[in-house]
């Protein structure tokens, strides 16, 4: 029988093409997942990021009948066919729909058409006191018109954007992320999340070339989040899970229980609830 954990993360262990079942400690239960990126694309190509043969570029077109479909059966599984007592540990309970796929999920163009069918599936399965429907997401398309649509069609549903942010240094953001983007842009971006959803921060940190993240990094991140913190709902800080499949001429590595917990007290500071997983 195959068992999910927060250990096994294998999106392919079932056979589906956008619609995945994990047991995510960070959703604290099951996450059904839906992977708009099949083609393993991304805006973003951040130096530690685990999926393999990513590339540049945006989602292709999606089968919104075919995602349709797979979310039905899963929910159909998951609510009324025993899926948690067969596939998950003793207590497991469903959690959300997160949009988290191989790629950045708010630059596939019909983003606004599945949040649609993720709003029908959720109230035709009476599951609106019951779960989230997080967006995990970069954050680079929170002010286009697309996204906003998406949002409105989400509205009447709980939900989070998980919202990343490694670095607040424009060099770092450069290294880490390989984009060229600025605070500014970073700016309106979160307002335009917290304008339309609950926040939460994620921010990977690393090692690179052995080094800690410095604290001049961590001390701009904390004062730029001091803006925010009397609206964000909480800041997630986790390290390398798997190693990277990106191929790059920096070594990184992942921070130890102790050196995240070190960087997540000095975080603290801020009026916001912080969580490191590790
Ligand atoms: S934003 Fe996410 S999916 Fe895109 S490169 Fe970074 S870690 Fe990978």
């Amino acid at each position: 029988m195959k068992t999910l954990s927060i250990i096994n993360h294998d999106r392919t262990i079932f056979d589906k093409k956008y619609i995945y079942p994990v047991v995510s400690r960070r959703a604290g239960g099951l996450s059904l997942g839906i992977n708009l990126n099949t083609n393993n694309a991304c805006n973003w190509q951040c130096i530690y990021c685990e999926i393999p043969n990513l590339t540049r570029g945006k989602p292709e077109p999606i089968d919104i009948n075919l995602l349709k479909k797979e979310l039905y059966f899963w929910l159909e599984e998951i609510v009324h066919n025993n899926f948690l007592s067969k596939h998950t540990s003793p207590g497991t309970t469903f959690k959300d729909i997160a949009f988290s796929g191989n790629g950045e999920p708010t630059a596939a163009r019909e983003f606004s058409e599945v949040t649609q069918v993720v709003v029908e599936a959720i109230n035709d399965y009476k599951l609106v006191d019951q779960l989230t429907v997080r967006v995990i997401t970069n954050g680079s398309n929170m002010t286009n018109k697309s996204v906003q649509k998406g949002w409105a069609a989400i509205q009447s549903i709980r939900k989070e954007v998980w919202f990343k942010i490694d670095s607040v240094m424009d060099d770092e953001i450069k290294l880490i992320n390989q984009i060229n983007s600025s605070l500014g842009v970073t700016k309106n971006n979160i307002e335009a999340s917290l304008s339309v959803s609950p926040t939460i921060i994620q921010t990977c940190l690393i090692k690179m070339n052995g080094q800690l993240p410095s604290n001049k990094s961590i001390n701009a991140y904390i004062a730029f989040l001091k803006h925010y913190e009397d609206r964000l709902s909480g800041i997630h800080l986790y390290s390398l899970a798997r190693p990277s499949e990106q191929n790059i001429s920096i070594e990184i590595e992942r921070l130890t229980e102790s050196e995240l917990d070190q960087i997540a007290d000095k975080i603290r500071v801020l009026n916001v609830p912080v969580y490191a997983y590790i």
